[in-house]
């Protein structure tokens, strides 16, 4: 069995506990001061997680902007309320963008346009979400139906996750025609803060980070969440690709990188310290998980459809059934490059795997 078989996820969650310097988030339109000169804040999302944190930081004459939020007409109402309240007599300095989700990218462009402020971005975030916006049908190209059908989800699964599942990536607004690339080994000064900038993947590639080693604070984005397994999914363009792997290379290197006691700002759920023990707890949920799928393939050649439940036992709607099925792919990829699954034979066309004992 392989590295990744094996772990033990009662025994990371039974080591130690987070603690939160906040025990509940701002309403929406407030904001709280979470650490000296940096403001954390939420928007709403629609869906089953329901917010984004967004912070500001003292930029001198104004604030630095992290994140945007989806490109909905209740974000934007919010946004409104934050600019009424407690932004207000201040101006916006520039937003950074943590990586290509709607969630965070979806208002960079209605934001950088009505405050004419520059937007901050790793290189694959600009483009990858400049290519949806010039072309929003290629999330329904056949590239998507047959990465779907050869994994064996049936015609009307694979439809839905084709049109509903992926329509939340068109939540985003045009962005500007200029941008400025923040890469992995950068040092970006804001206000008085003096940032390493770092990118990690797994999550979404090139996702950004910023570290600020003398104060102590991290803003993590969606790499590591206090609560949530962040989704780690293989793309259909990059089917052989694995992300899982990327995901625990970056989640070790933030473990040695960034000090234990350090505070951790996050994309979603509450700010909290525990790194060093939330990367334990997220290794050990991906080993256990692959030891699961290890045991499910054992008796014999499986299709990934049918292996969905193992990992995913509850009822899944479209939205989450993408994030799902391709998080399935990315254990699957993983192990199948550490020899711990092998493909199995199977009709043309379709994906079969087993498990290599
Ligand atoms: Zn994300
Ligand atoms: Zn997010």
């Amino acid at each position: 069995m392989s590295a990744l078989a094996g772990g033990s996820l009662e025994a990371a969650k039974a080591a130690s506990k987070l603690a939160y310097p906040q025990d509940a988030p701002p309403a929406t339109g407030e904001a709280i001061e979470i650490a000296p000169g940096v403001l954390w804040a939420r928007l709403p999302l629609p869906f089953r997680l329901d917010h984004i944190n967004l912070y500001f930081l003292d930029d001198g004459d104004g604030w630095a902007v992290i994140d945007a939020g989806i490109a909905s007409q209740p974000a934007k109402e919010a946004w409104d309320r934050l600019l009424a309240g407690p932004l207000r007599g201040r101006r916006l300095t520039r937003l950074v963008v943590t990586h290509a989700h709607p969630d965070h990218i979806g208002l960079a462009g209605w934001l950088t346009e009505r405050f004419d402020i520059p937007l901050l971005a790793s290189q694959t975030a600009y483009l990858e979400c400049l290519s949806t916006s010039l072309d929003p049908g290629r999330l329904e190209a056949r590239v998507y139906t047959d990465f779907y059908r050869r994994n064996g989800l049936d015609d009307e699964t694979n439809k839905r996750l084709s049109t509903l599942g992926h329509g939340y990536l068109r939540m985003i607004t045009t962005l500007p025609s200029t941008f400025q690339r923040l890469v992995a080994g950068d040092r970006l000064r804001i206000g008085g803060r003096d940032f390493a900038v770092l990118s990690g993947d797994g999550h979404s590639p090139e996702q950004i980070m910023l570290h600020d080693e003398a104060a102590r604070v991290l803003i993590v984005a969606d790499q590591v969440l206090a609560k949530i397994s962040p989704n780690v999914s293989v793309s259909p363009v990059d089917p052989q690709g694995d992300p899982l792997g990327l995901y625990l290379r970056s989640l070790t290197a933030l473990r040695r990188d960034v000090a234990r006691e350090t505070l951790v700002l996050a994309g979603h759920g509450l700010p909290f310290f525990g790194l060093h023990q939330r990367v334990d707890q997220l290794i050990a949920h991906h080993e256990a998980r692959c030891a699961a799928l290890f045991e499910a393939c054992r008796a014999g050649p499986r299709a990934p459809s049918q292996l969905l439940g193992v990992i995913f036992p509850r009822e899944l709607d479209p939205h989450q059934m993408g994030f799902a099925f391709n998080e399935l792919l990315a254990h699957i990829n993983a192990m199948l490059r550490l020899g711990s699954l092998k493909l199995a034979p199977a009709k043309a066309g379709a994906t079969q795997v087993v498990a290599a004992l």
